[in-house]
């Protein structure tokens, strides 16, 4: 048994060193192993260099209960990690059996032969065990021994992301230097900007205070988390008090408990409601429909979706009217609501959507600044229409419409008002 806790993250990998691609997997190492009671004490970056990867794990071990590389353990030449691994437990390599039937067997499952140098992937360093990659075929390296953990995983974010929750956690799940997780709660809003949401939630963002609250902006969507480091039904209650309070005082941007994703609350609702959808797109473009098909299931309720970017094709395809496109132009209340109107009528959906606005960088006015955005959903109830003005460049301007397409679908399907009332800033 030894008295180290917590854990260090390596990153291997030239690409990561040369800011070619970001180290997202240290971010969710850190999020996952705290929560299982390992704080993450250090990340580390490295090369791919058997040499250095040998000294950066050699010293990660001596210093943490659990160490997780990623990155590495592909079959090509700049994939060294089990080299260095090799190296800094002193073992030689050893061919695994059941590891190469595993490679030789994706590979004749899908008809393809095996490409020459592939087999290095069954070569696992001696103490160590092969961990099934579930989702792709190189298999990490595990080795939970007496005096620490050690993960190998592949860099691949969904590789690595089942082999946590498949190997590394039951593991970690029994160790004895696991620390005392906190307890959290997290509540995901929509429609409220992070700072409004601060200013209804002042008292609860301070530090210090047990539970603590934080909130991260995503897009389209603010979540907060809730944690507490109190026991058994102590923390349960606090947790639930100050969800309870936030539920309140958010009002409508209140989705619900946990960190969702938009098009999800949608779809889901929408198929138990047995709602047919349609979407109408200019801004947008595809995005809406794509958030929608993304979701399982989505066939017992999406009808069809339209993207109608140019004027002709939002009269011949919508029927949008010409005098309105005149008067108001494409980016207008009038046009938002003729093509909901239209996809609704063209496709006999029960409730369909449209997005209009300018993406920029061009095409911006006065009167209609790049990032205005009418949104309009027709249903049988009617047709309503709602206007954002959205700030960044081209591509955030888009998923913020798409996420708020999806936010107003939520809105209108639940009977909650278009636009969450705000707290006025003045004074405080
Ligand atoms: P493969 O078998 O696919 O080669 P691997 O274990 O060898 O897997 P790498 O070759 O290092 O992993 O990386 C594969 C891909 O995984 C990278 O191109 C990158 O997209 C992603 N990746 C690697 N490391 C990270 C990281 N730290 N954070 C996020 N993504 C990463
Ligand atoms: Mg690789």
């Amino acid at each position: 048994v030894t008295t180290k806790s917590g854990a260090i993250v390596v990153g291997v990998g030239d690409e990561l060193l040369a800011g070619r691609i970001d180290d997202t997997n240290a971010r969710l190492l850190s999020v996952v192993l705290r929560r299982a009671g390992y704080p993450v004490l250090r990340r580390e970056v490295v090369g791919d260099d058997p040499d250095a990867i040998a000294v950066v794990v050699g010293r990660a071990r001596a210093d943490a209960a659990v160490v997780v590389v990623t990155g590495g353990l592909g079959p090509t030449g700049d994939d060294l990690t089990r080299f260095g691994i090799a190296k800094a437990f002193g073992a030689a390599l050893r061919r695994d059996a059941t590891a190469e039937a595993t490679l030789r067997d994706a590979y004749a499952r899908r008809g393809r032969p095996l490409p020459p140098g592939s087999l290095v992937q069954a070569d696992i360093p001696e103490g160590f065990a092969a961990a099934p990659n579930a989702r792709g075929t190189a298999p990490g390296l595990l080795r939970a021994a007496d005096d620490g953990v050690l993960l190998a995983a592949p860099g691949v974010p969904a590789e690595l992301e089942g082999m946590l929750d498949e190997i590394l956690l039951p593991i970690l799940a029994t160790r004895p230097e696991r620390g005392t997780p906190p307890k959290a709660l997290q509540i995901t809003t929509a429609g409220l900007a992070e700072a409004e949401i601060g200013a209804l939630l002042s008292d609860l963002l301070i530090r210090g205070r047990d539970p603590i609250a934080g909130s991260y902006p995503k897009s389209g969507r603010v979540v907060l988390t809730l944690e507490t480091f109190r026991e058994g039904a102590d923390a349960d209650l606090a947790l639930k008090v100050d969800a309870e309070t936030i539920r309140d005082r958010v009002g409508s941007a209140f989705v619900g408990f946990g960190d969702l994703k938009l098009n999800e609350v949608v779809v889901r609702a929408a198929i138990e409601k047995k709602t047919t959808l349609a979407v109408a797109e200019s801004l947008t473009g595809g995005l809406v429909s794509d958030g929608v098909v993304e979701v399982p299931g989505a066939s017992a309720v999406f009808v069809a979706g339209i993207a109608a970017y140019k004027d002709e094709a939002k009269r011949a395809v919508l029927g949008v009217r010409a005098e309105t496109l005149d008067a108001h132009g494409a980016v207008s209340e009038a046009c938002a609501r003729e093509m909901a109107e239209g996809a609704r009528r063209l496709t006999g959906a029960d409730v369909a959507l449209a997005t209009t606005g300018i993406a920029g960088p061009d095409g911006g006015s006065i009167e209609k600044p790049v990032g205005t955005t009418w949104f309009a959903i027709a249903d049988a109830a009617g047709t309503v229409a709602n206007r954002r003005v959205f700030l960044g460049g081209r591509a955030e301007i888009r998923a913020y419409a798409r996420e708020r397409a999806f936010d107003l679908l939520r809105r209108r399907f639940f009977g909650l008002p278009l636009d969450s009332a705000v707290k006025d800033g003045a004074g405080s």
